[in-house]
C-alpha cells in the first residue's frame, strides 16, 4: 500500500549529480524538471551537502525557540532577499505550508475572512491551500474545504478590481502559473492587484514557489515586474531537495499574524542546506544564467518546431511547449528513447523546469530529443 496515491514511474533513480539522474541500471537522465523545480542548483550541490552533512553531525534537530546560527542566518538572507520591504520570515516545511500560513497571516492581520484566488491557480493540497486551488480533479471528494475563497478569472485585471473590496482579507495569485500551464501574467495585471488590494487594505500574497529562486531570470518574478506583494512565498527548490517551505511577510502583516507555529520550522540541517543554496544561486549569477539559458532555449525551439507546436512560452527556465496532442505519451518517449525527464502542466503541454546551472550543451540534448519526439 505505500506510496499508492503516486502513479509510479518505469525508472528507479539511485543517484544525482547536477543535471543528471542515475538509475538503478546505470542509465544517466537529463532531469529537465522531473523534480519539480526542486534542484535549482543541482543535484547534490557539493557546497549544498557539505553544509547538511556538517550540520547533520553537529545537531540534527533544535526546537525554534531556541535560537540557533543556521536559521538565524537564513532568516537573514531570506529577510534581505525578500523584494522591497517584504522582509519578515516564517519558516515551515513544504509549499502548501507556505500558502497556510499566507492565508491565516493576512487573515489575522486585516481581521477579515475573504479570499480571492485566481482560475488555473495551484497553491497546494491541504484544506485552505487547496480551497484556493483551482482544478476540481485535486478537490474532488475531499469537500468541504476552507471557505471565504472566490475565484476570479486569471489575467483580468477588470475582475479583479470588481472581486477585491473591503471585505477582502487576501488575493492570492502565481505571477507566473506553473500547474495550470506555464501561464505568464503580463506587468500590468501583477500592478493593478497591487494596486486594488493596496487600496482596499488586502493582503497581495504572491506564490512564488515555482517561479522563484531565480528560476524565471531574476530571484523573484516580483522584481521582474517592479511589484512588491505584502507576502511572498516559497518552498520547492529553497533547500535543494530537503524540505522547506518560507513566508516572507511585510511588517503589517509580520506584526498581527497571529498564533502560529510549526515543531520543524527553520530546523538546523534544512536550514543549512537553504543557506547554501541560496549562497550558490547568488554567487553564481545563476538568475541571469536561467533568463539568458531559458531564451536560447525557447528561440532554439521557435525555429526548429514553430510549425510542429502551438506554443512556446514563459521564462527563464521555466518553458511550457503547447503540443498538438496529449504530452503523456511524447513524455514517455522523451524519457525511454532520449533519457530526458520533462514534466506535463495541463494534457497538452510539456513543461522543462530544469537545475539553473545547465550549460548550453544540455539545452541543445534536450532541443534535439524534443525536435525527434515532436517534429
Ligand atoms: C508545488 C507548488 C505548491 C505546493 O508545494 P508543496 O511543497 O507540494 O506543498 C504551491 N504553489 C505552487 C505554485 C507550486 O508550484
Amino acid at each position: 500500500m505505500s506510496g499508492f496515491v503516486f502513479s509510479e514511474k518505469p525508472i528507479e533513480i539511485a543517484s544525482g549529480d547536477g543535471a543528471t539522474l542515475t538509475d538503478t541500471n546505470g542509465t544517466e537522465y537529463l532531469d529537465f524538471g522531473a523534480s519539480y523545480a526542486c534542484t535549482p542548483v543541482g543535484h547534490c550541490h557539493p557546497e549544498v551537502v557539505d553544509a547538511a552533512t556538517s550540520q547533520l553531525e553537529e545537531l540534527m534537530y533544535v526546537q525554534a525557540s531556541y535560537p540557533h546560527a543556521a536559521r538565524t542566518a537564513l532568516y537573514e538572507q531570506l529577510s534581505a532577499a525578500g523584494p522591497g520591504d517584504v522582509d519578515e520570515v516564517w519558516l515551515c516545511n513544504s509549499g502548501t505550508e507556505a500558502n497556510e500560513a499566507a492565508l491565516k497571516f493576512a487573515r489575522h492581520a486585516t481581521g477579515r475572512e475573504k479570499i480571492i484566488a485566481t482560475t488555473q491557480g495551484f497553491h497546494g493540497r491541504t484544506m485552505g491551500a487547496l480551497a484556493t486551488t483551482w482544478k476540481q480533479k485535486y478537490k474532488q471528494g475531499f469537500e468541504p474545504l476552507a471557505g471565504g475563497v472566490e475565484f476570479v478569472e486569471y489575467g483580468d485585471a477588470d475582475a479583479m478590481r470588481e472581486a477585491v473590496d473591503d471585505e477582502t482579507a487576501a488575493v492570492i495569485l502565481e505571477p507566473l502559473q506553473g500547474e495550470g500551464g506555464i501561464n505568464p501574467a503580463a506587468t500590468e495585471y501583477l500592478r493593478t492587484v497591487r494596486e486594488v488590494t493596496e487600496e482596499e487594505g488586502a493582503a497581495m500574497v504572491l506564490d512564488e514557489i515555482q517561479t522563484g529562486l531565480g528560476r524565471t531570470g531574476t530571484l523573484w518574478a516580483a522584481e521582474k515586474h517592479d511589484v512588491v506583494p505584502d507576502v511572498l512565498t516559497t518552498a520547492k527548490g529553497l533547500a535543494s531537495g530537503l524540505p522547506i517551505g518560507a513566508t516572507l511577510c511585510r511588517d503589517w502583516v509580520a506584526e498581527d499574524a497571529g498564533n502560529h507555529g510549526s515543531t520543524f520550522s527553520g530546523g538546523p540541517v534544512v536550514s543549512a542546506a537553504a543557506g547554501a543554496t541560496l549562497d550558490v544561486i547568488e554567487r553564481e549569477g545563476l538568475p541571469e544564467h536561467a533568463a539568458e539559458t531559458g531564451a536560447y532555449i525557447r528561440d532554439q525551439i521557435d525555429e526548429r518546431l514553430g510549425d510542429d507546436v502551438r506554443d512556446v512560452r514563459g521564462d527563464g527556465l521555466m518553458i511550457g511547449i503547447e503540443v498538438k496532442r496529449g504530452s503523456n505519451r511524447l513524455l514517455r518517449d522523451l524519457a525511454i528513447d532520449h533519457q530526458v525527464l520533462a514534466l506535463p502542466a495541463g494534457r497538452t503541454v510539456l513543461r522543462l523546469l530544469p537545475p539553473l546551472t545547465i550549460e548550453r550543451e544540455h539545452a541543445d540534448a534536450v532541443v534535439d530529443a524534443l525536435a525527434e519526439v515532436i517534429g
